[in-house]
């Protein structure tokens, strides 16, 4: 069995957390730790709640360069007609499509660092108001106390691939299939000051929320703050 002792390897603080964490963050430095298989791991991070925030909670800003491989759009057409209900042969359907792909470009993902079901769509939202989001909490403020961060930085990679996908569903036509991937994938955990609403969680000024219902481990995140406040 491997003990792994949750001291920040910057300053000998205790770090804390949920059972099923795997993401850290140092209140008392700043700085961020991954649990990975050789124990806690440097991660960069990024704090842009303060210290009196009710609910600071960590997502995952991912940078990659998404190529599409390949982009099968159906034509219209046979959408309406699918729509109707029509009976006729697969080869139609088949004729009735368009392929594109080839194409890459840069794109920077934002979504929660915690299991939330229907995590893409939740992600692709909250990437459209990256610029919407609160600035860093400057050097020597005090920092809040975060718990959660049960997304690996490995799974943000695939969860990012997700969002990308969704992006391309998102598109006003009538997509069949995709073949996307992603490359120069870079991570950084971004704390941000989360609003508790009546059934929903607004994520900072972004618009975007989510109902506290679709996340597993919501009754100990909010546990967690409230037992520290
Ligand atoms: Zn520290």
């Amino acid at each position: 069995m491997r003990i792994t002792r949750l001291v920040c390897g910057h300053c000998g603080s205790i770090l804390s957390g949920l059972g099923q964490d795997k993401l850290f963050f140092c209140s008392n430095c700043g700085k961020g730790w991954s649990l990975g298989e050789k124990g806690l791991e440097p991660m960069l991070v990024q704090c842009r709640a303060s210290a009196d925030s009710n609910l600071p909670l960590p997502f995952w800003m991912v940078k990659a360069t998404v190529h599409v491989l390949k982009r099968t759009v159906r034509n219209k057409f046979t959408a309406t007609m699918l729509r109707f209900g029509s009976r006729y042969e697969d080869d139609v359907l088949s004729s009735k499509k368009s392929e594109t792909g080839g194409q890459s470009d840069r794109r920077i993902f934002l979504f929660p660092a915690f299991h939330v079901d229907g995590l893409p769509g939740v992600g692709v939202n909250l990437s459209e108001h990256i610029h919407d989001l609160p600035d860093e909490i400057g050097v020597g403020e005090t920092l809040p106390d975060i718990c959660g961060g049960s997304v690996s930085s490995l799974d943000a990679s695939v969860l990012a691939k997700s969002v990308a996908v969704g992006q391309e569903a998102e598109k006003a036509d009538w997509l069949a299939e995709i073949e996307i991937v992603l490359s120069s994938v870079k991570s950084v955990l971004i704390i941000l000051p989360c609003i508790l609403e009546v059934e929903k969680v607004a994520i900072a000024e972004t618009g975007v929320s989510f109902f506290r219902r679709s996340v597993p481990d919501w009754d100990e995140i909010v546990d967690y703050h409230s037992n520290r406040t």
